[in-house]
């Protein structure tokens, strides 16, 4: 099995019949690989990634949102960390969505989401994101309060109604010219616990540990329900989910890795090609810099070889590559 395999087995296109129930967190699809071959993969994957990343930088038109999902400890932190850490961090973004601050919550739920968005040519994280509004707002009524909507805006209907504007919102981002990729880390309970437990044990992890988060481990089946609804409300086409088992640290980083890339391979980018004025004004730089340059370089060669005949170093290789270059560029 190739990486790209991983792909379809964890991609969510359509909600309808859609249960988390159905998938388990531990799966590894079978992949049978030691350390370093994981290791070995994900360095490719990585590698491949930059130079995608270095295509839709150059070609500026598309841009790239990926959206992170998850209860605590299932690793998003580590997963941005590693699976990004071949980019140019010139046309890459991590945002982070934390409790919003008093001003945020003057503005619709979209709007703190909407100014973090990617420029075209770059590639946007949300590490957590406007979907926090359809879970912890779901499960905490009191995130809902604080949000100060008018009374007879908040009826029965209000999560149909955001599910119904986040795809309006995606589709709008999609025929702007976003790839949207949307990730759901999916943890077991048992394997938080563990996590947490070893966060505990650890010193060096304790800036991790959060008394806030064993608060959330309580709700965790109202979360598991409103993940559930979230998903089943907002798989689409055009933004599907992924739900990425994440009991196995180094299967869910494989598996992001490789949904990345996928996606960007189907894009087909490529270098931008130069309109023909703009060539030519290259052309005419590049001879111009040819012969500020050579006659000095060929003149410490002359030097160089009267002096000894020293072995052929890396500037007389230039200067053998300059005249070459001024050769081919009398041609054109
Ligand atoms: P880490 O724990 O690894 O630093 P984190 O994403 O859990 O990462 P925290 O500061 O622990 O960061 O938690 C952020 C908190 O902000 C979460 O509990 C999340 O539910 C909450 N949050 C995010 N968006 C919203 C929102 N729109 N409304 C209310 N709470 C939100
Ligand atoms: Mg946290």
């Amino acid at each position: 099995m190739k990486p790209s395999d991983i792909v379809k087995s964890f991609r969510i296109k359509t909600g309808h019949k859609f249960r988390l129930d159905d998938l388990s967190p531990s799966e590894t699809l079978g992949f049978d690989i030691d350390k370093d071959e994981v290791k070995d993969l994900l360095a490719s994957g990585v590698k491949r990634l930059r130079d995608l990343q270095e295509k839709l930088y150059a070609d500026g038109q598309r841009s790239i949102l990926i959206v992170l999902q998850a209860m605590d400890a299932a690793g998003k932190d580590s997963t941005i960390e590693h699976v990004m850490s071949g980019v140019n961090p010139q046309g890459c973004e991590v945002t982070s969505f934390k409790v919003p601050s008093p001003e945020e919550l003057k503005h619709d739920f979209l709007w703190r989401t909407t100014v973090a968005l990617p420029p075209r040519g770059h590639i946007g994280i949300f590490n957590r994101s406007y979907y926090e509004e359809v879970l912890v707002a779901r499960v905490h009524p009191d995130v809902l309060a604080k949000q100060n909507l008018p009374p007879e805006l908040v009826t029965k209907d209000i999560w149909k109604e955001r599910f119904e504007d986040i795809r309006a919102f995606e589709r709008h981002l999609v025929r702007n010219g976003t790839v949207i990729l949307k990730f759901f880390l999916h943890l077991s309970k048992e394997e938080q616990r563990k996590r947490f437990l070893e966060r505990i044990e650890d010193p060096d992890k304790h800036w991790k540990f959060s008394a806030g988060d064993i608060a959330e481990r309580a709700r965790w089946d109202e979360y598991m329900a409103a993940y559930d609804s979230m998903i089943r409300h907002t798989a689409t086409k055009e933004a599907p989910w992924h739900v990425i088992p994440a009991d196995n640290k180094w299967f869910s980083r494989l598996a992001v890795a490789a949904t990345i890339v996928e996606r960007l391979e189907g894009l087909d980018l490529s270098f931008p090609v130069l309109a023909p004025d703009m060539r030519e004004a290259m052309m005419v730089a590049g001879r111009s810099l040819l012969e500020e340059g050579t006659p000095v370089a060929s003149s410490k060669r002359k030097a160089r070889k009267a002096n000894g005949g020293l072995a052929e170093s890396r500037a007389d290789r230039q200067a053998d590559s300059n005249d070459q270059a001024m050769v081919n560029y009398r041609y054109w």
